[in-house]
Order: C-alpha cells, then structure tokens, then sequence
C-alpha cells in the first residue's frame, strides 16, 4: 500500500458535503444561520482569521459581515454539523483587511507552502476558490450567451433563456514519475526556482485514458516512450481546478530529445541525486514542494 498522502496540500478535507441537499435550500438556512462560517475569497485571494500561531480559513457570521458586498455565495458543505459558505468579494475588498492584524490577506499557493492554516482547512479553501473562480467566469450561457444564475446552491448555474444547466468543471492533469531501473526522469520549466526539478505533466485531453496521457505527455515533453503505466494517488489542485492524478510509468527508451518550449530541462536522476534532492543537501538539484503529488510520488519509488 503507498503511504498516506495527508500531509499533500488540499487533499485532506473535514467537510462533509451534502449534494442530496443542495435543491432545498440548503443555501438559503446557511445564510440564515448565525453560527454558520464563512471562507472568504476576494478575487482569488482567501482572507483568513489570524490565531496565535497562523491563522483559520473559517470566519465567523460578524467577521464575514465586515465584508458588505459580495459577488457571489454558495453552500459549501457543513464542518462538525455547522454549515460553511463560500463567499467571493472583489480583489479590492482585500485591501480592506490587509493592515488589519485580526486578518491575513495570503494567496492561496503560499498559505500551503507555509503551513498557514491546518491541513484539513487547505481542503476547504481549494474547494471554495475553485468554485468561486468557476462562478466568476461564467456569469453567461455558452449555449446562448444570456445571463445565466447561480443554482443548486452554487454547484451549477442555469440559463433562464434556452434552459442550459452548467456545472463546475475539474481539468483532469496526468502527472507522472517515470521511472528506468533505479533512475527517474524529472524535467525543469524556466519558471521554477533554481536547480529545482519535478514530474512531468499535462492536461488529459477529450476521449483519451488516462494511461494513453501519460504516454503521449511523457513522449511529447522528453521524448522517452513508456510502456507500463500505474496510477498512485491524486490531488486536487486549484489553480484554478485542476485534479492531479499521480501515476508511475515505465519507460521502455532512454534517450531524451526534449521540448525546448516546454522544458528548460529534462534528465534522468540516480537514487544517490534524488535522496540528496529530497534531504536539500544536493549541490547542485532540488525536489519538489513537499506540499506536491510530485513529491510523494519521488518519494514512493524511492522506497521501492
Ligand atoms: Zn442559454
């Protein structure tokens, strides 16, 4: 069995969601509710609760109220039987909060990386940001190009013109460990903080497998072909509303010819490279976050 993946950013999550509920007012009670919480999203930053030691994604009804105007709210789930919205306000709304020392007004990308927030809240703040970020664009129907509404408390919007239902999407990302012997295949974009290498990736495309994904990524990005493919764990991923799905595959080819537009670099890496990228005493290379799917699937196969 792979060992727990709880410590991933986003992937623990407390709530519990109640979709039966979501055409019965579920939203209309939780605005209603004087205990219930609030995670607060203004644009596409969250605005936590400061604490002692970091800070909360859930705000109370008076917190919460402090913000006047908001774009739009949706039932979330309930936490321990309390009902929790999900409120998107304006990017400016955010700058309301910035000095204020009760709050802190953090990307959501960094509240991981610094451990802000207990884990099980990281769940809760992916979820509503990629819902609210869904909300935010597509305030009109695809189908007819009228103004569509916010339904089913905020899990799909409807058009009143040509009768269209909407529901949220998730983008489906193979992400992979290719692995050769005892050599793995990481690659490096231009973007990523020196020396750092990671899994390879890319969007699961219309009528393709998973498997077929990560073949066709792994060959277009770095030129090795892969035979077998095993999946291993997933992670959701909300910039915007991505769901990582980790895989294992086996390249069947060594030599690599990689996509210049796409990757600065692309290697193979020795056990001896990775456990020294993992342990941050590598001169020369680093692993990714720990907060990754990349990493948990570096440090699977290192077990193995
Ligand atoms: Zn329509």
């Amino acid at each position: 069995m792979p060992a727990s993946t709880d410590n991933l950013g986003f992937i623990s999550n407390v709530l519990s969601r109640h979709s039966a509920e979501r055409d019965h007012g579920a939203l209309e009670r939780a605005v209603a509710d004087p205990n219930a919480l609030t995670v607060l999203i203004a644009g596409d930053i969250p605005v936590l609760r400061a604490r002692c030691e970091g800070a909360t994604a859930f705000l109370s009804a008076s917190e919460a109220a402090r913000f006047t105007a908001h774009e739009e709210q949706v039932f979330l789930v309930t936490r321990n039987g309390t009902a929790v919205l999900g409120t998107l306000a304006p990017a400016e709304a955010a700058e309301a909060f910035k000095d204020d020392p009760d709050f802190r007004v953090v990307d959501l990308r960094s509240v991981a990386v610094q451990g802000l927030v207990p884990g099980d809240e990281l769940g809760a703040l992916a979820m509503a940001k990629s819902l609210l970020f869904w909300h935010q664009r597509h305030r009109f129907c695809p189908n007819c190009g009228a103004p569509t509404a916010l339904s089913a408390a905020g899990f799909r919007r409807d058009c009143a013109s040509c009768k269209a239902q909407h529901f949220p999407r998730t983008d489906p990302v193979a992400i992979m460990l290719v692995t050769r012997g005892d050599k793995c295949l990481l690659g490096r974009q231009a973007r990523f903080v020196t020396g750092s290498y990671s899994a390879l990736a890319g969007f699961i495309e219309p009528g393709e497998s998973i498997e077929d994904a990560v073949r066709r990524e792994v060959f277009e990005e770095s030129g090795v072909r892969i035979g077998y493919v095993r999946y291993l764990a997933s992670q959701p991923w909300p910039f915007p509303s991505s769901i990582m799905i980790g895989c294992v595959g086996e390249a069947i080819s060594e030599e690599i010819d990689f996509d210049k537009d796409e990757l600065e670099d692309a290697r193979w890496f020795s056990k001896d490279d990775v456990r020294r990228m993992l342990e941050g005493t590598h001169e020369d290379f680093a692993a990714p976050s720990p907060i990754a799917i990349a990493n948990h699937l570096i440090r699977e196969w290192m077990k193995t």
